[in-house]
């Protein structure tokens, strides 16, 4: 395990008061590496979603496990296809899903076949029933609307015996349950669930069910945080508001080192607060306290309390926002064995003028439509403030203006990080 100082000097140019987005997410890719969980438990499929696979899992069966058809219609002989213009086959019978069919097809005949019956042997292709006429139990169709081994799917074509159907650190979406069951397969290694313990800091900080006084605020963060952890699949241990005080700070941070893979917390670590969220962390763990060149989210700090990563996100509720989204959950994400998930970003264009300064990275929030040569187009919504939660609520994705960018016009093409089809 490298110190935050051995990792400052990996870096080029690494200067905690002043770290382009770039160089922070460099850090934390040596802060929170990927890793491999020590710890992995067998689950039920149906337990399993949003788990991490925690073996490469083998296919022990071939899908589809025999050639079938992908239609409604009659399965022939493409040999019979030579013969050119309209074609006559016999019909000789009906194969319904399940169990084969028995008899034989010769040349000229052919089989009524469902989707997903199994094909006999020799038969390749399937003519759908809505290309064909009945004339007495014969059926008619042109050669010209069908090619040899259509409307068959495959033995295996989705998948071999023996294949990697799901690759160790694969994320267990609906998709790969489905796989899985596909598969005959009722149980799935996968990682412990990474432990994320949470709390707020500030004196001002109501919890829910608590009677407002003057000067404070309700705390919107651990609810942000608590639905950013849940689609990430992390079990979150929620250790509430702690006000700025050192002893009782200290007594959360000492019952989180020992308890929890990482520690989030928000506020107290901005200049000109009462430094006693940054003075414990400073005590109690190895920490920098960055200054970050992005908008919303600058200070930031990072660093371990024992074995625990440590994450102080600012106060602010779209920066704890869009700092988790923009550097927790890649670092979550490699602590928890998955492999790599980027965001989603579409290409859009800008609706209106946003004034940025090169030097810094700007997350706007953005609101998309279609344009009507169907284009992606964004819009901001609305005041951008670093406290306004409902410009979040709006959006469907962040606007991301690049570190080195300027002024954006009306038409001007922008990346838009889809933060909402986040798991
Ligand atoms: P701080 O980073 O502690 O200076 O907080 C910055 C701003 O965010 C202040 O206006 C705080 O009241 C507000 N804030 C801090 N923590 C929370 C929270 N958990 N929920 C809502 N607002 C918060
Ligand atoms: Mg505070």
């Amino acid at each position: 395990m490298k110190s935050l100082q051995e990792i400052a000097l990996d870096l080029q140019g690494y200067d905690p008061q002043s770290l382009s987005a770039e160089q922070a997410e460099a850090f934390l890719q040596h802060l929170a590496p990927s890793a491999v969980p020590s710890k992995a438990v067998e689950l039920p499929v149906a337990q399993a979603l949003e788990r991490i696979v925690a073996t490469d899992i083998v296919s022990p069966v071939s899908v589809p496990p025999h050639d079938n058809s992908a239609m409604d219609g009659y399965a022939f002989h493409s040999a019979d296809l030579s013969v050119g213009g309209d074609l006559r086959l016999r019909c000789v019978g009906t194969a319904l899903a399940g169990p084969a069919w028995s008899g034989q097809v010769a040349q000229g005949e052919c089989l009524k076949i469902m989707t997903g019956a199994v094909m006999p042997v020799g038969l390749d292709t399937v003519i759908p029933a809505e290309f064909t006429r009945t004339d007495g139990n014969q059926i008619v169709f042109s050669s010209q609307v069908v090619k040899a081994g259509d409307n068959r799917r495959l033995c295996g074509e989705d998948l071999m015996q023996g294949q990697v159907a799901l690759p160790r650190g694969t994320r267990l979406g609906p998709a790969a349950l489905g796989l899985l069951a596909s598969l005959g397969i009722p149980t799935v290694p996968v990682y412990a669930r990474l432990r994320v313990a949470y709390f707020s800091t500030g004196t001002e900080i109501l919890s829910l069910g608590d009677a407002p006084r003057e000067g404070a605020v309700f705390d919107s963060n651990r609810y942000t945080v608590m639905g950013m952890l849940a689609r990430l699949g992390c079990e979150m241990v929620d250790l509430g508001v702690c006000p700025d005080d050192p002893e009782l700070l200290r007594v959360r941070f000492q019952q989180v080192a020992s308890s929890a893979d990482v520690v989030i917390t928000s506020g107290g670590i901005s200049v000109g607060e009462a430094d006693f969220t940054k003075a414990m962390m400073r005590e109690l763990g190895d920490v920098a306290f960055w200054r970050i060149a992005m908008r919303p989210g600058r200070p930031m700090a990072v660093g371990r309390i024992g074995s625990c990563v440590l994450f102080g996100l600012p106060g602010n509720p779209v920066a704890v926002m869009v700092t988790f989204i923009a550097f927790v959950r890649p670092a979550l994400l490699r602590l928890m064995g998955a492999n790599d998930q980027p965001l989603p970003m579409v290409r859009a264009r800008c609706m209106e003028k946003m004034r940025k300064k090169p030097g810094r990275t700007e997350y706007q929030r953005g609101r998309l439509s279609r344009a009507a040569n169907g284009d992606w187009q964004v819009a901001t919504t609305g005041q951008q403030g670093s406290g306004v939660l409902r410009s979040m609520v709006e959006a469907d994705g962040l606007v991301v203006l690049a570190h080195d960018s300027a002024d954006v016009q009306v038409g001007d093409w922008v990346e838009v990080m889809l933060f909402d089809a986040m798991g």
